[in-house]
């Protein structure tokens, strides 16, 4: 394919029909979000029977055309969202999925260049930042248009959080995880705001009772989130997949939506060749812009800190 040749600029194509995979569609489908979604899996008998049960509630949505193919469906996507490959298990952390996920990719990345030299990749399997950076390498396409959910779900987990500490809706409190979407994640609270005011300047006025032990606690709420979700249903999927749609949301409508994607850094507080999250913008092309914005020493600290964590897992990875 040609990379002059036009994509539909409302198709969507999702490799895995697993939980993330198939939630993601609903969630796409419920938000009237692109009007041709085709699911692609390892398992085709999964694949056909979560478009069948798609698209029996599509008289209850605007028109969108749902169904089951193979990699030759994903030939005129604008977007190829990757959810496939191994899932954690209750007590292992992302980064211990690396081996059995990068085999999966090598496999499965030029399979989809095959068809589509031309769209966006959005990868969501864990580790989703090594990942993102092995599907750069391996598709070879230009880096505005690689990049992966990162802590977009942190991001929102932790506006969650808040907002229920806050009692403010979580839509009037704005705040960045930034870093590895695993462990080593940072809570940026110099980027915090409510109603557009700095926690420094919103806390005295503000009639709850916490303290900055409650912000500690918040912080690690975020971090352990996944992991409680695992030990008591197995997996996650609702809030990713709601997560995934606005970032679908941001491309499709060419928002410039400021989301904590995961990105190929280059440079950015001294951070390069690797991919972690920090705000950035997102429209029609993929990524517009990485913004390097404020950051307390402290936090700069532990984002160089998560980065090389991160750099370290990848050096021993095989290309
Ligand atoms: P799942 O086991 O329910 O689904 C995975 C699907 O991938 C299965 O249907 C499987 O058949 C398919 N698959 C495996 N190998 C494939 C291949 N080579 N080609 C095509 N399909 C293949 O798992 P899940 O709960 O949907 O999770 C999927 C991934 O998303 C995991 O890596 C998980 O850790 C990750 N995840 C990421 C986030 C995030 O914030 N980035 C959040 C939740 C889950």
């Amino acid at each position: 394919m040609s990379p002059q040749q036009n994509n539909n600029p409302n198709k969507i194509a999702i490799i895995g029909a697993g939980g993330v995979g198939a939630t993601t569609a609903y969630a796409l489908m419920i938000k009237g979000i692109g009007s041709e979604i085709v699911l692609i899996d390892i398992n085709k008998q999964k694949a056909e029977g979560e478009a069948m049960d798609l698209n029996h509630g599509s008289s209850f949505v605007n028109p969108v055309k749902v169904y089951a193919g193979d990699y030759s469906d994903c030939k005129d996507a604008k977007i190829i969202i990757i959810t496939a490959g191994a899932k954690q298990k209750p007590n292992e952390s992302r980064l211990d999925l690396v081996a059995k996920n990068v085999e999966i990719f090598k496999e499965m990345i030029p399979q989809i260049t095959e068809y589509n030299d031309n769209c966006i990749l959005l990868v969501v399997s864990n580790p989703v930042d090594i990942l993102t950076y092995i599907t750069l390498k391996l598709s070879g396409f230009p880096k505005e248009r690689v990049f992966g959910s990162g802590t977009v779900l942190d991001s929102s987990r932790f506006r969650s959080l808040l907002s229920e500490s806050c009692n403010i809706a979580a839509n009037n409190v704005h705040g960045y995880i930034i870093g590895e979407h695993g462990d080593s994640k940072v809570a940026a609270w110099s980027l915090t705001n409510i109603a557009g005011t700095s926690l420094d300047d919103y806390c005295p006025v503000c009639e709850e009772t916490c303290t900055r032990d409650s912000q500690e606690q918040i912080a690690k709420q975020v971090k352990d989130a996944a992991y409680k979700i695992i030990e008591r249903k197995g997996s996650t999927f609702y809030a990713i997949a709601l997560a995934t749609s606005k970032i679908v949301r941001s491309i499709l409508r060419d928002e410039n939506s400021v989301l904590t994607v995961s990105t190929l850094l280059q440079g950015e507080y001294g951070v390069e060749d690797i991919c972690l999250s920090l705000p950035t913008v997102l429209n029609s092309s993929g990524i517009d812009r990485v913004l390097t914005l404020n950051l307390e020493p402290e936090e700069r600290d532990a984002f160089v800190k998560s980065a090389e964590t991160l750099q370290e897992v990848s050096k021993n990875l095989n290309l």
